[in-house]
């Protein structure tokens, strides 16, 4: 790979999303070489991802160049690369352009979503781990309205025009929200021909209860919200199969030709990475340092990293607050170990978390505090705006929000690339 070649050690980064981009930003002026290689030119603000897939925001207001981010930066190289094995023993790295040495890797390339082995649900339904995969939701959803337009078949219609999420975490509750929404407020006016009181949305979750990663009060209170919009919540219910047509939970069957799956991640490493240290979910087992065990040269970041400790035997959960600490932590450390110092373990700072269910509802859990309802929409809004990347990106969430709030719009409802399966595999 073309890189210039220096006296300074090379820090190769694979991966731009929350814990790939705070180390990259912190190493400024770090004596290091800095390389970032990511498979797509822009970080992705992954929060936002549902209201894409529900036509509240253009994708490019969640996503920011990458590039834009350094630009002017001294000993900083961006890459467009997808990396495709690690060579630990040459301590290299093989990617589709090239390959790369480094003296220090940085491995941050996320989760993707994880059907726990069910290809019968993994081909049929649709996740939403990426914008691409955000736009297929939203094409998906709109094409099956045009369709359902199309039928006398009374069947086929409430397939086209039901919804199944299946997932109460934040994902799921905040896709079941935004698409009772789009039922309420959008999809009667855009198609009065059909019958809307017959489109069913049904959240569908395992756990005795939604959002159960959150205090017991906001799970309520988030089931509350969307009982209230008409969201169908199903608990201690898991879905077993789902034929494109029809999904079976527990003792009920479900008609629907669209099912959103948001209830499982897992990490996607790297091939090459010592197989002792890749775990059965596909993360990374690491050290207090973000260390691969045994690989002093070699750290794992987000997502992809499970680092267990006392309180957290399974690691920290998967957010972007740990990337993006992981990823600070670690530009202190690699300062250190350019100095000679040793290195800081990492402690993870829990600032809260928070949901939202639609429009003025949404609930937050802080360290001290939690509540909901309006309040908790205010700031939920406020953290988000504040944490996209760019002016540019800001404005335009903030300004799309206030119009899409006073006229009870979601205007973004293009179906540009029509969404369409790729074949069916042969064992299906
Ligand atoms: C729909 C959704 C909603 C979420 N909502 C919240 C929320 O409200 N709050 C919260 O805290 N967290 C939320 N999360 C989780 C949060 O987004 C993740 O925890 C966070 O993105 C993890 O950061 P990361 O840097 O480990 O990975 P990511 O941010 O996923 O970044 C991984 C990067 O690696 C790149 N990459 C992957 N493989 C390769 C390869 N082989 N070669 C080159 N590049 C590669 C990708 O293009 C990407 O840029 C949400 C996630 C999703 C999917």
């Amino acid at each position: 790979m073309n890189i210039p070649k220096t006296n300074l050690k090379r820090v190769v980064i694979v991966g731009g999303g929350f814990a790939g981009l705070e180390l990259a930003k912190r190493l400024k002026g770090a004596p290091y070489q800095v390389v970032l290689l990511d498979k797509n030119n822009y970080h992705t603000f992954q929060p936002l991802l549902y209201q894409v897939a529900t036509a509240g925001l253009e994708p490019d207001s969640i996503a920011h160049p990458l590039r834009k981010i350094f630009r002017g930066r001294k000993q900083f190289f961006f890459r467009l690369a997808e990396v495709k094995k690690v060579q630990v023993d040459q301590k290299q790295v093989q990617t589709n352009i090239g390959n790369i040495q480094y003296d220090h890797l940085v491995i941050a390339t996320g989760s993707g979503t994880n059907f726990f082995g069910n290809q019968e649900i993994e081909y049929y339904a649709m996740s939403m781990k990426n914008i691409t995969e955000a736009l297929d939701i939203r094409s998906l959803l709109l094409q099956h309205f045009e369709s359902a337009l199309l039928t006398d078949d009374l069947q086929e219609r409430q397939a086209l025009m039901n919804v199944l999420i299946v997932g109460g975490g934040p994902t799921g509750v905040e896709l079941a929200g935004a698409i009772a929404e789009l039922r309420k407020h959008v999809l009667p006016r855009d198609y009065p021909d059909l019958d809307i009181r017959q489109m069913h949305i049904h959240l569908i979750e395992a756990a005795p209860r939604v959002l159960s990663g959150m205090s017991e009060q906001a799970s309520e209170a988030a089931q509350g919200f969307l009982e209230k919009m008409g969201v169908q919540v199903w608990l201690d219910t898991a879905v077993s199969s789902f034929d494109g047509k029809r999904a079976v939970a527990g003792d009920h069957e479900f008609l629907s030709k669209t099912m959103i799956w948001a209830a499982g991640v897992k990490g996607s490493p790297i091939p090459g990475i010592p197989e002792n240290a890749v775990l059965k979910n596909g993360r990374i087992a690491v050290n207090a340092f973000n260390q691969v065990e045994g690989q002093e040269d070699i750290f794992v970041l987000g997502d992809l990293a499970q680092m267990a400790s006392e309180g957290q035997p399974k690691g920290h959960p998967m957010l972007a607050q740990v990337a993006m600490q992981q990823g600070k932590n670690l530009s202190k450390n690699l300062r250190n170990l350019a100095q000679g110092n040793s290195l800081i373990p990492f402690e993870y700072d829990d600032l809260g978390s928070m949901a939202t269910v639609g429009r003025n509802k949404a609930v937050v859990d802080l360290p001290r505090y939690k509540f909901q309802g309006f309040f908790a929409w205010f700031v939920w809004m406020g953290v988000h705006v504040l944490q996209l990347i760019g002016f540019r990106n800001k404005l335009l969430v903030a300004t799309n929000w206030a119009y899409n709030y006073f006229n009870y719009a979601r205007d973004i409802r293009l179906i540009i690339r029509p969404f369409s399966r790729p074949s069916k595999p042969d064992n299906l």
